[in-house]
């Protein structure tokens, strides 16, 4: 049975007992795979939190554990645009509603483009409006296939503007800036997470993104589909990780100054993933190969030494640690019929 394991370092200290009053939060996105996790731990900390969603990607099921809690609510709400007024005044807004794998992004780059400029702007209106302190989702995409290895946050990027995946990687520089440009003008106190490739329980079965996709085609005994021969890195984050870190960034009352990334910096090869997956599964699964798709980036890895020196952050779950957990959800959701049923 999959449990979700509170980040216990965030329980103890820089939750609701270290700012020392409920607060009202927004999450946009909240029905996705980050977003339900991070409710999750809101909640659990005994803030009061409002979801809203479009549900292009989320589920309710998602977050359907939070729903009796009496300090939950989920809207239906596309945030391109703009936020309902008649919900009460945010202290804090959390921005991550965009899809995210590249089957999604890729499906309407229009609306991918709409969600990074007026969504963005619409929760920084809000922002502004409530006097909020916003938290932005940026992405490792900001820097496309990298020249600079691993990447720190003064590296400005290789993007292609004009390739299938520039929707996404364009849309949250511009996100980036939107971010920046509203500190300035409107003096509002904003946070952004550059986010490295990340996974866990709950993400989506049908995104095509490369650790889903491998548990679900090994517990299957499906071919394990390597795009290229392999060779390209990522370096993956465990969900847990990862929303200790974005609730560490929000927290700071430190001015920080730009983006920062929250990534494990562990790297390796999508071939040694499917290695592992199928040696963590006991998987009778064969690897094949696929034609490696445009732009897909050669390699990636975070420096996270300014996560370190600002929020004291750094990644603690191993990769067999957190894959023996995303595995542990998949199977039950296959045993229970879950995949089909769309969970
Ligand atoms: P996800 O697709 O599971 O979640 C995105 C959520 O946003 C979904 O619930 C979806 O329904 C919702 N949404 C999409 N468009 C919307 C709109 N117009 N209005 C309201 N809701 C909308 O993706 P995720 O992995 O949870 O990613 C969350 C955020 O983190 C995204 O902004 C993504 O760009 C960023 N990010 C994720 C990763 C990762 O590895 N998961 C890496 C880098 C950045
Ligand atoms: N990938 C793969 N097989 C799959 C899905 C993805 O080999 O079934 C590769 C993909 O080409 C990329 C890496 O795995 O090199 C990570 O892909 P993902 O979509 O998870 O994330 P992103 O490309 O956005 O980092």
């Amino acid at each position: 049975m999959f449990e979700l394991r509170a980040p216990s370092l965030i329980l103890g200290g820089i939750g609701r007992t270290a700012q020392g009053r409920t607060r009202t939060i927004c999450v946009t996105g909240g029905a996705g795979f980050l977003g339900s996790h991070l409710c999750t731990f809101l909640v659990e900390s005994g803030h009061r939190v409002f979801a809203l969603d479009n549900f292009h990607t989320g589920r309710r099921a998602n977050v359907e554990h939070l729903l009796c809690s009496g300090q939950f609510s989920l809207v239906q709400h596309d945030i391109v645009a703009p936020l309902p007024d008649d919900l009460p005044a945010f202290d804090e807004i959390y921005n991550l509603a965009c899809p995210a794998s590249p089957v999604h992004y890729q499906s309407d780059p229009l609306a991918t483009l709409d969600i990074c400029s007026r969504g963005t702007r619409n929760c920084l209106e809000r922002a502004v409006r409530d006097r909020a302190r916003i938290f932005h989702a940026s992405t490792s995409e900001i820097y496309g296939d990298p020249d600079i290895h691993p990447q720190p946050e003064s590296y400005w990027g290789n993007v292609n503007t004009l390739g299938p995946r520039a929707c996404y990687d364009e849309g949250k520089r511009f996100s980036e800036t939107l971010m920046y440009e509203y500190a300035r003008r409107h003096g509002i106190a904003t946070r952004m997470a550059r986010i490295f490739n990340t996974y866990g329980p709950r993400m989506q079965p049908d995104d095509g993104r490369v650790v889903s996709n491998f548990v679900i085609q090994a517990l299957k005994g499906e071919d394990i589909t390597v795009y290229g021969d392999g060779s390209q890195t990522r370096s993956f984050c465990y969900v847990d990780d990862l929303i200790e870190g974005i609730i560490g960034l929000m927290a700071s009352d430190e001015p920080i100054e730009g983006a920062v990334n929250i990534g494990n910096p562990v790297e390796i090869s999508v071939r040694t993933l499917a290695e592992i997956i199928i040696e963590m599964t006991g998987s009778a699964s064969r690897i094949v190969y696929r034609d490696l798709p445009q732009d897909d980036p050669r390699r990636r890895r975070p420096d996270i030494g300014r996560a370190g020196t600002v929020l004291g952050w750094a990644p603690k779950i191993a990769l067999c640690a957190g894959l023996e957990c995303t595995i542990d959800y998949f199977a039950e959701q296959i045993e229970s019929g879950g995949l089909e049923r769309g969970m």
